[in-house]
């Protein structure tokens, strides 16, 4: 069942603290330095944090990659490219600050190799990179707080939108964290507006996340016609709650659908989420994410 970790940094990790589970590990570390920096209110202050792990300094510069540390004296010196948008800004400088746990970890020595020129070479350990994503989801997000937030919320469509806007995170990192805390059934799509050979328009998938549990995945080519519904009243008044016919899994087949149009990324998304409940219209009215459905999975 366990995952097989090969990297030293992350053993070295584990090692120092004591804990066989990577994941758990990195959470944990993350989730005490949010603590330690007494941030009770989103959106988690990076500064603060950084200031705690050493880091003397965030620069925002031109970069080709989106973003790396380097130490400096006493410490460290971050660089996120300033050409991202902001809440990737915020995701990088999040990943940043994960990687001077393993720097710690590692000592001496290990820390003067990250001195290396800010090329892909300083990224070659997939296992770690993966890891200072996982904790930079909980240091912008932390577990309490997301769900203190979701407490008064209703499991919509806009609640992404709401929940990406109060943590300054992407609408995306947003919709992973939602499904990771939750045991309802749902897809959630990214859809976004295209125009079809045949002069029509339509809504084509960008990108989708749906809770771990839930086995429905929506095909690439996922594409919802100008003449349905779902388009034709989103395209009108910006959001839509009904059924809609969609072929998630080779057939098309009629769905509960709550969704909502936003400005993201300087173009127009909607965010659908596609209830899988049995009876779909029940649940998007009842669904609050207090309900005892609602918990930590991992
Ligand atoms: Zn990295």
């Amino acid at each position: 069942m366990g995952k097989i970790w090969r990297s030293d940094r992350v053993k070295a990790l584990c090692e120092k603290m004591g804990i066989s589970s990577p994941e758990r590990v990195i959470v944990q570390m993350a989730s005490q330095l949010v603590q330690a920096g007494k941030q009770n209110t989103p959106p988690v202050s990076l500064e603060t944090l950084a200031t705690i792990r050493g880091i003397r300094e965030i620069r925002k510069v031109s970069l080709t990659i989106d973003g790396y540390i380097t130490p400096a004296e006493s410490g460290y010196v971050v660089y996120v490219n300033s050409q991202q948008p902001f809440t990737r800004q915020r995701f990088s400088i999040a990943h940043e600050i994960a990687h001077t746990f393993f720097f710690e970890a590692a000592g001496v020595q290990e820390r003067h190799r990250a001195a290396e020129p800010p090329t892909d070479s300083l990224h070659i350990d997939s296992e770690e990179e993966a890891l200072c994503n996982k904790a930079a989801a909980e240091i912008l997000m932390p577990y309490g707080l997301f769900k203190d937030e979701l407490r008064t919320k209703r499991l919509v469509a806009r609640t992404i939108v709401e929940l990406a806007t109060v943590f300054q995170v992407s609408i995306r990192a947003a919709a992973r964290r939602y499904c990771e805390m939750t045991e309802r059934r749902f897809l959630l799509l990214a859809l976004k507006r295209v125009a079809l050979p045949e002069g029509t328009r339509g809504l084509a998938l960008d990108w989708s996340e749906k809770p771990g549990h839930v086995r429905a995945s929506p095909p690439k080519s996922l594409l919802v016609p100008e003449s349905a519904p779902l388009f034709q009243t989103v395209d009108k008044d910006g959001f839509f709650t009904g059924r809609q016919s969609l072929a998630l899994g080779g057939q098309s087949e009629e769905y509960f659908v709550d969704a909502v149009d936003v400005a993201y990324a300087s173009r127009t998304t909607t965010i659908a989420l596609v209830v899988l409940e049995p009876h779909p219209e029940v649940a998007i009215r009842t669904w609050a994410l207090s309900d005892p459905q609602f918990r930590l999975v991992g």
